[in-house]
């Protein structure tokens, strides 16, 4: 035979992978950071990798997520929430969660609107590539790093000597 012939119960399948796979996206999505509730962990960044995979034991969507940072106390309400929110759609029978050790997580994979919505709701601000800091509130960049530890482990304070503000720095 000289043609491959397309099997057409191979191209549904795909097809229906690909949609389940999209839904898994959005469920996962649709899961807040326990620390910032109107940030999606997915605009955070976490989110690295996810298939979905039917075998004799039914439909099983993996995901791969990094932490913000490994001593996060948060990480397994993270996992059990994205869990509970992919397995109710109909098509999945099972979600895995894994910690990926790489790639390590940096600011960069923050979408834009979620930075804007830490500095304007939390005002937590990130530290740029040269290592300087942003003021949330006012703009400046005369932000200026504090001794003390921040809140958590994930997090330090600094304060803004142009607006007086405290800011939270996410590292
Ligand atoms: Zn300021």
């Amino acid at each position: 035979m000289s043609t491959e012939l397309i099997d057409p119960t191979t191209e549904a399948f795909e097809s229906d992978a690909a949609t389940v796979e999209t839904s898994a996206r959005a469920a996962v999505a649709a899961v807040p950071d326990p620390e910032y509730p109107d940030v999606s962990i997915v605009d955070l960044g976490l989110l690295e990798s996810l298939s979905v995979v039917t075998d004799v034991d039914g439909t099983v969507a993996r995901i791969g997520l990094i932490p913000t940072f490994s001593g996060c106390p948060a990480l397994d309400m993270i996992a059990s929430d994205v869990r509970a929110s992919v397995e109710l759609i109909d098509a999945v029978d099972r979600c895995e969660v894994t910690w990926l050790a790489g790639p390590v997580w940096d600011s960069t994979r923050l979408t834009n609107g979620a930075q804007t919505r830490l500095a304007n709701d939390y005002t937590v601000v990130l530290r740029r590539k040269d290592g300087s800091l942003l003021c949330p509130v006012c703009g400046s960049d005369a932000v200026v790093d504090q001794a003390m530890a921040g809140p958590t482990r994930c997090r330090s304070v600094a304060w803004c000597p142009s607006c007086r503000n405290p800011v939270e720095v996410m590292r």
